[in-house]
């Protein structure tokens, strides 16, 4: 309990960042993509980097900080989230699999809207320092508010609700009165959408556009054109889920930023290479959340308790619990949604799909598009926080270098939430956003997961205590 007293005490107010801070003798790489920095030494300013590298003098009245055999980078950058989801099935009454009436959403996001902390702290805590939510309830655009000029909660940027053509969804995802979507079937109500958005405070205008049937396609196609041009003409970036290969080319040539997901159904071609180039859109790969709904519903199916994946405790005791109630959730389901062979289809086909996601990665990568990390946490079983690290590995695993897993997940990741020119890279004048690790992230990207330290503008923290109960 003690603990917990102490914590909650520092998630409010934060240790104060020393005024000077001197991390010496680690090898630093800078997110930049640059050769590491052997021996350097790391000055921080009243919370900003004043010098980086092997000449630069510790000045008296630093607190030093010795990091020999240490290795340092930018703080993480996570580009899609959700905070309006918790990492299980009860924040996604939408998912079809029969858990309707077993949790109260409503009371969900009143919890959720009430305590962010419970996620921000499993983001520091995991080595995020920033996190982009493209899409949920309209209360996740106040959460920013509360992260600026913070030492203990990651940058936040948020979409709000997203744009779409698939009412049936409506009436799901909607609490306490407010609704996770906004229409778009008519041009005129696609584009008051948009004002809607721009006048709530969007960070994006995100457009959830599902396949649409094929006596729509022409008609839906052209109004996400209108849907871009709108959003340009209020100065937000367009960001689009297509996951499909003609919808992801549809939402390039409609100007999108970023695509929020991998395309999964088909290789990428020329043409989408092009069309991206020509858009300046970012990819953002998502992994691994399919496998991971698939292992949720499978669990609920199989009545099995899965293991989470949280190498330095950073999951907290709620969203822990909630996991471990996968058996007699099982109890609650329709007999057809307990299937055992349907489960196991389910996984097989994962499988093939990340095999498909993992060839247009490392083909979009080649083509130079910028990727960055982005784990769509929130969703079931993939944990805010530490699900950052098994998509990290399935980058390098699709081929990336850990040098350029790095890079996407630091500075591609800044860039694309148009803050490089506070964070992203370990430069003179940037923030003090920092994670220190015991193992080499240049040589496997599994070395996030050796984590010690996280420094959110100039205040170190010991990943211990920033550590779930
Ligand atoms: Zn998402």
């Amino acid at each position: 309990m003690l603990r917990s007293a102490v914590l909650a005490v520092s998630l409010l107010v934060g240790p104060a960042a020393a005024q000077t801070l001197a991390l010496t003798g680690a090898t630093v790489y800078d997110g930049t993509g640059g050769a590491p920095l052997a021996a350097a030494t790391i000055v921080v300013e009243d919370g900003r980097i004043a010098c980086v590298g092997p000449a630069c003098s510790v000045p008296e009245a630093a607190e030093a900080v010795a990091l020999g055999g240490r290795f340092v980078t930018p703080g993480l950058v996570a580009a899609h989230v959700h905070y309006a989801q918790t990492g299980w099935l009860d924040g996604r009454p939408d998912s079809q699999i029969g858990t309707d009436g077993v949790y109260d959403y409503d009371a969900l996001q009143a919890s959720l809207e009430a305590d962010p902390d419970r996620w921000h702290r499993a983001y520091l805590c995991a080595g995020v320092t920033a996190v982009f939510d493209p899409g949920g309830l309209p209360w996740t655009l106040g959460v920013e508010a509360g992260t600026a000029g913070s030492t203990t909660r990651p940058h936040v940027r948020a979409a709000g609700p997203l744009i779409t053509h698939y009412e049936p969804i409506f009436p799901i995802l909607s609490a306490g009165g407010e609704g996770t979507f906004l229409p778009m079937s008519t041009d005129a109500e696609a584009v008051a959408s948009v004002r809607q958005l721009a006048a709530m405070g969007a960070r994006a205008v995100k457009v959830w556009y599902l396949d649409p049937p094929p006596s729509q396609r022409d008609a839906l196609d052209a109004r996400l054109l209108r849907i871009g041009e709108a959003a340009r003409e209020e100065g937000l970036p367009l960001i689009v889920h297509a996951t499909e290969l003609e919808n992801a080319k549809a939402a390039l040539r409609a100007g999108a930023a970023m695509l929020v997901h991998s395309v999964e159904d088909a290789p990428v071609d020329d043409e989408f290479v092009r069309l991206a180039g020509a858009a300046g859109t970012v990819y953002a790969p998502t992994l691994r959340v399919g496998r991971n709904w698939r292992r949720a519903v499978a669990s609920a199916a199989l009545g099995v308790a899965v293991e989470i994946d949280d190498p330095n405790g950073c999951v907290d005791a709620e969203t822990r619990r909630v996991i471990a109630g996968a058996p007699a959730l099982r109890e609650t389901l329709p007999d057809a949604r307990r299937d055992a062979r349907r489960a196991f289809a389910s996984l097989v086909a994962a499988g093939h799909e990340e095999a498909r996601m993992a060839a247009n990665l490392a083909r979009v990568h080649a083509a130079g598009i910028p990727v960055v990390l982005a784990t769509d946490a929130g969703n079931p079983l993939t944990l805010h926080g530490p699900s950052v690290y098994a998509e990290l590995e399935a980058m390098e695993a699709a081929g990336l270098a850990p040098a350029d897993v790095l890079v996407a997940a630091t500075r591609n990741g800044a860039a694309m939430m148009g803050r490089l020119g506070d964070f992203g890279t370990v430069e003179p004048g940037k923030l003090a956003d920092l994670v220190v690790l015991a193992a080499d992230p240049g040589a496997s990207a599994s070395a996030f997961r050796s984590i010690t330290h996280v420094v959110r503008g100039g205040a170190l923290h010991a990943v211990a205590d920033l550590a779930a109960e």
